[in-house]
């Protein structure tokens, strides 16, 4: 058993409207010598209704974010804080409203506002010196548990690796499974799956424990209603059982560990840039010697609700490519430690070819 002694999300409101909450909530944060609030929203909704009920007064900085052009980034990061600091000082808070990009992007963002130099030397676990700014996350797609997770990933010049401590993890988080209902069917499928697979990987391990275990087999009966079920599929009663999937699976992998899917899919988006949950699921269904029954019962959803996965992909990446890909993946050891055990690399569990064989299949 490892002990994790791990820092939770201080304070959470649940439910359909919940964002009505949010004015109220910064009003308790806003004082009189600082009054000012960043709002980084993703940039899908501009011209949608929600942009117009966002709680910002004259003195915010409201910043609407692409995130489809790549995922987050140091100098993305670094670029925020810099601007904002310019413009305003230090602010008394940073909401975030979108999905893992966009709440990634506000955790580091609220971290580098107090800490100095580039977000790139930060990249990894406890690096961070100094508290951020309060910070509030919500939302929009459900299945990252970027919400609850201690971790603001952020892809930099020398590597994908999340900046990882107690203050990464939000103040205040709003879930709203109403802001969810817009997300299209092959995306609400991908980041969905990101929370099957969470679980799947999480109680399937030498670190998985009671605890982990019970959030895994509460979200995995959620996943199964959503993408299984009689009603399955996009409904407002499935987009409430996902997101509340979605944060249990962020809980079961933070008191356990992630495992090979996760340690490809790093290697994948670092190399290709791919979107960190469809590739999780081009290379989920892959794995099927490592993760029996959670391949076929996914091959199942894909089935179900219709979905494209991308295959034979692998036939346009070079050599070079791939060895790095895998070079990424291998290095992730926390994570063979929990897929395979602490013997893997003495037993030869698995190899850097055997990383290889596996993305060549993909
Ligand atoms: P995302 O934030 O990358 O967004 C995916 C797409 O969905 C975008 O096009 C976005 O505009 C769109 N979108 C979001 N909400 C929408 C809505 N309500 N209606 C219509 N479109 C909407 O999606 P994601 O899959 O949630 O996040 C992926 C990111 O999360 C990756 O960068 C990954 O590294 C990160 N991640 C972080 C953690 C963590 O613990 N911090 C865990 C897993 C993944
Ligand atoms: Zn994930």
């Amino acid at each position: 058993m490892q002990f994790k002694n791990f820092k939770s999300v201080e304070k959470c409101v649940y439910g359909a409207g919940a964002f009505s909450k949010l004015d109220e909530i910064l009003a308790t944060k806003r004082t009189k010598d600082n009054n000012v609030m960043v709002f980084l929203i993703d940039n899908y909704f501009k011209d949608k209704p929600l942009a117009k009920q966002i709680p910002a007064y004259s003195q915010d900085l409201v910043f609407f974010i692409d995130v489809d052009i790549h995922e987050p980034t140091t100098e993305q990061v670094d670029n925020l804080r810099d601007t904002i600091l310019a413009q305003k000082g230090l602010p008394a808070g940073v909401v975030g409203i979108g999905g893992g990009s966009v709440m990634d992007i506000a955790k580091a963002v609220s971290l580098m506002l107090t800490n100095e130099g580039s977000s790139q030397l930060y990249q990894g676990l406890n690096l961070v010196k100094k508290e951020g700014v309060y910070h509030v996350g919500i939302p929009t797609i459900s299945g990252t548990g970027a919400e609850v997770s201690m971790t603001a990933v952020l892809t930099g010049p020398e590597k994908k690796l999340g900046l990882k401590c107690d203050w990464t993890v939000f103040n205040q988080i709003i879930l709203d499974p109403t802001l969810t209902a817009t997300v299209p069917k092959n995306q609400w499928f991908y980041t969905g799956m990101d929370t099957y697979i969470h679980c799947v990987e999480s109680m399937t391990g030498y670190f998985k424990n009671t605890f982990s275990e019970a959030y895994a087999y509460k979200a995995l009966d959620l996943c199964r209603e959503i993408f299984l079920g009689k009603e399955h599929g996009q409904n407002p009663i499935n987009n409430e059982k996902l997101m509340v999937a979605s944060y249990f699976g962020g809980l079961s992998l933070t008191y356990s560990e992630v495992g090979i899917c996760h340690a490809l899919s790093y290697g994948l988006s670092y190399v290709l840039g791919t979107r960190h949950c469809l590739a999780n699921c081009i290379i989920f269904d892959q794995l099927e010697e490592y993760y029996p029954e959670g391949v076929r019962e996914f091959r199942a959803m894909v089935e179900k609700n219709d979905i494209f996965i991308p295959k034979n992909l692998a036939k346009e990446w070079t050599e070079a490519q791939i060895d790095k890909m895998a070079d990424v993946a291998l290095a992730l050891t926390h994570m063979w430690n929990h897929a395979l055990g602490p013997d893997w690399k003495e037993k030869n569990k698995i190899t850097k070819n055997k990383i290889k064989e596996l993305y060549y299949r993909m």
